[in-house]
């Protein structure tokens, strides 16, 4: 047997595969868990999307390897729908990288910009997989509180002077995972503002850009004056038209991380499956009533769960966009302790907020990811809990 490397050892550990182990030994036992603990979309990928995949496999051209960067049509594709849906410009070769899903990029992103030691500011609760970029890069996390009386957004005064000038890359993600709360513009431009004077670089995690709530639509970083100077946005094609099993994104943005990004990958791929990227840039540029009815789909959803809950007696809020709702958890619970009992008394699986970060404490995630039917039924297997009883 041989011993793991150091790197290796000193990655985060992986919060939920505790939680899929809990949820496989009741299924197992053979319980109907309504499972609202994950992230992966429920929908399969529109059939014209499937469609060009088939065709575009059959074609002996995307048998060989792919051009070194991918495909320049995925890349035009990705600046026309930017330009399109934002109507903001790119570049397709020096603005847009390809990647092989939103967390490559991310992952990545770290290792490209920084050196052994340099601070990244982290949102804190926030995707775990932003902590396993800083750790494969040696960097050093200081986390920005996501607190609700500020609408999940990090307040940039609580970073002190030190940190704001030894912090060289910050990470954003809006709408948010796992809050499911969205940033309009003037947050961005303030935050622009803040990456200027303090040079820092501002990735900015898109994933659920194209869900938003009660006809807002969830503004793209790039949308606000000089974004391009101090930062990315990372794009994925996952939520959007339900291709998270393809492994298909870009980054868009800085140059210069646009450039570092592309010379990183060099060293490790090639580019994805050229079938893949014919079917991504179709999904781009196709028939996009799809999204519309996504959209639809989960804000459908999210009612039927919040009005369920609220009119039991949880005080709950909505989230304004992403997939998930952030639902403050009945005292004296813990966010790990009330998902166990929702898990033990109710078989409905969530995810305890503890795994996104200490600020996650007193939360859990529900996922948007089952039908209206499930939803009402997970609804009213809680109604029948003990705590919810008058
Ligand atoms: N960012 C956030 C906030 C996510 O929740 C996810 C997926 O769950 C991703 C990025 C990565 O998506 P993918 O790697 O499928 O593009």
């Amino acid at each position: 047997e041989f011993t793991q490397s150091d790197l290796l050892k000193s990655l985060p550990k992986q919060f939920f595969a505790s939680l899929v182990q809990k949820v496989g030994a009741y299924t197992e036992k053979g319980a109907d868990i309504i499972n609202l603990g994950q992230g992966n979309p429920d929908q399969p990928t529109p059939t014209h999307i499937v469609e060009k995949l088939k065709r575009a496999g059959e074609n002996p051209v995307n048998h060989k390897y792919s051009p070194f960067r991918g495909q320049r049509s995925l890349k035009e594709a990705a600046a026309a729908f930017y330009k399109r849906e934002y109507g903001v410009d790119l570049d397709p070769e020096e603005e847009i990288a390809i990647l092989f899903g939103g967390k490559a990029g991310l992952v990545e992103i770290p290792q490209c910009l920084l050196n052994p030691g340099d601070t990244i500011l982290v949102p804190d609760p926030g995707y775990p997989d932003y902590w396993s970029g800083v750790e494969l890069a040696r960097a050093k996390m200081v986390t920005m509180p996501l607190r609700e009386e500020n609408d999940f957004l990090p307040d940039y005064d609580e970073l002190t002077a030190e940190q704001l000038e030894k912090a060289k890359l910050m990470f954003l993600n809006y709408p948010n995972n796992p809050t499911g709360a969205v940033a309009d513009k003037e947050f961005f431009d303030q935050t622009i503002e803040l990456a200027r004077k303090n040079e820092i670089c501002v990735v900015h995690d898109f994933a659920y850009g194209a869900i938003g709530f009660d006809g807002n639509r969830p503004q793209s970083f790039l949308q606000s004056e000089g974004a391009k100077d101090v930062g990315i946005e990372i794009y994925t094609l996952s939520k959007t038209y339900n291709m998270a099993g393809w492994r298909v994104g870009f980054a868009a943005g800085n140059k210069s991380v646009i450039a570092a990004i592309n010379l990183l990958q060099d060293h490790m791929y090639v580019s994805l499956f050229g079938a893949v990227q014919e079917a991504a840039a179709e999904a781009l540029l196709g028939p996009q009533e799809c999204v519309a009815e996504l959209n639809d789909l989960y804000e459908s959803r999210r009612n039927v769960l919040i009005d369920g809950l609220t009119k039991i007696g949880w005080q709950v809020s909505a989230p304004k966009g992403s997939f998930f709702a952030w639902l403050k958890v009945p005292e004296p619970f813990t966010s790990v302790g009330f998902a166990d009992y929702l898990l033990e008394k109710a078989h409905i699986a969530v995810a305890p907020g503890v795994g996104f970060g200490e600020h996650g404490e007193g939360f859990v995630r529900v996922g948007l990811l089952t039908s209206e039917e499930r939803m009402r039924e997970a609804v009213s297997r809680i109604e029948s809990l003990e705590i919810f009883k008058k």
